[in-house]
């Protein structure tokens, strides 16, 4: 790491000096957020007391924090862009998002043999040792509700009763589409942004790109505007910064021979509430940043496509019935919710919790299992409780 900044003009001492800053709000965010599961401006200074409060470098963005401490625009951006991990804008969130750094130095980054979805499997296939049944294609239309209790819910056209109810679904749909909660609870909710959307370009390619590695990011020219745009205009970048994936890098059965697959995903605004984009632009946009591409070194790239599959906000909305198309869950924004995500245990039924990138400790993998993790030692307290 200190080689490569100095490459571009950064001293070493800046960079190892920042990682050590990175290291201590890992830990500090570590031993209460992820480890205890807190959820809630108050539960914080509860458990952190006021000394350790302030070592969160609240008052800071991640970026002003980031621009402090590292001098070059290169070392600077790459840093900024952590944030990418939930979906916001370093120059909105908190610097104690800092810890993002520490997470991948940390823990790496890891490949799942034959993709993703083997994840998904290898559930299916624990939860059928465990007995436990799923329904597949069976969507939960209703959670249905008694005063400050929820009694169950109606999938399928069917009522299951339950004792508990563990909601997948992002917070807001839930409460909105689920349990059908007034206008004015909903607003209460509103600090609870989505995160940014994505047009999740799928390719399937003939040969591939030497110079690429697995996880590759082409950036933007001018960080603060791709930012600007993206969360707060909320208007497609006229220059993204691209994330890109090459699986066949790590794994070449991902293709078939002679061929390769890429993942391309730009960041983009939630779906608008006033004059929404549409496909038209969607697909503009895609040959903006298939042009960028190209433009940045993988010539001739439209012309290798061989299968392509686009996914824009309203698909994703479709399928997973995320909040405005979010990816993320919901935004880290130091103002509007100081990247605090929704609790997890309903602060209106006390049997309904939530899991997922809508409920904290966040978005991703690994904290979306963790949030599931710490739901359920909530839940199983609250069991304990009520005996
Ligand atoms: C292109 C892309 C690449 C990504 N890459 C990574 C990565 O490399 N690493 C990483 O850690 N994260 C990555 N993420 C983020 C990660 O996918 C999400 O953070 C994570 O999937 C969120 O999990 P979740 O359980 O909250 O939501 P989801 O994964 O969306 O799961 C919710 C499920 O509930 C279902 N559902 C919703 N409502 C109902 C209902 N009423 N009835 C029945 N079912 C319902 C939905 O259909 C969905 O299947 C990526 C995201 C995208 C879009």
């Amino acid at each position: 790491m200190a080689a490569e900044a100095e490459k571009v003009g950064e001293a070493a001492a800046n960079v190892e000096r920042f990682l050590e800053y990175c290291e201590n709000l890992y830990d500090l965010v570590n031993e209460g957020y992820f480890e205890r599961g807190l959820d809630t401006v108050r539960d914080f200074r509860r458990h952190y007391g006021l000394a350790k409060f302030l070592r969160f470098d609240f008052f800071r963005t991640m970026h002003q924090a980031v621009s402090a401490q590292l001098t070059t625009p290169h070392m600077r951006q790459a840093f900024d862009f952590f944030i990418k991990y939930v979906g916001s804008s370093a120059e909105d969130a908190p610097a104690f998002m800092n810890c993002l750094p520490t997470i991948q130095f940390r823990y790496d980054l890891w490949y799942v043999d034959g993709g993703m979805y083997n994840i998904a499997k290898g559930l299916g296939r624990l939860m059928d040792e465990l007995g436990i049944r799923v329904h597949l294609d069976c969507e939960v239309s209703e959670i249905r509700k008694s005063g400050a209790r929820v009694e169950g819910v109606v999938a399928g056209g069917v009522f299951h009763p339950a004792d508990i109810v563990v909601s997948n679904m992002e917070v807001i749909p839930a409460y909105r589409e689920l349990l059908g909660e007034d206008a004015a609870f909903l607003r209460t909710l509103e600090k609870f942004e989505p995160a940014c959307s994505g047009l999740v370009i799928d390719l399937g390619i003939k040969g591939s790109y030497p110079a690429l590695a697995h996880h590759n990011f082409f950036y933007s020219g001018s960080p603060k505007e791709h930012f600007d745009a993206v969360f707060r205009k909320k208007e497609l970048s006229s220059d993204p910064t691209i994330y890109l994936v090459a699986p066949c890098v790590t794994d070449p059965s991902a293709a078939p021979a002679g061929c390769s697959v890429l993942k391309i995903l730009p960041h983009i605004p939630h779906i608008r509430d006033e004059k929404p984009y549409t496909k038209a632009d969607y697909t503009a946009f895609r040959d903006v940043v298939l042009a960028k591409l190209e433009r940045m070194g993988l010539d001739g790239l439209r012309s290798r496509i061989v299968t392509e599959d686009v996914l824009t906000p309203d698909d994703i909305k479709a399928m997973y019935y995320s909040n405005k198309g979010s990816i993320y869950g919901v935004v880290s924004d130091r103002k509007l919710n100081g990247a605090f995500r929704a609790p997890k245990r309903s602060s209106r039924y006390s049997n309904l919790f939530f899991v997922g990138g809508s409920v904290n400790p966040g978005a991703g993998m690994p904290m979306v299992a963790l949030s599931g993790m710490l739901a359920c030692d909530m839940l199983t307290g609250a069991i304990g409780g009520r005996k």
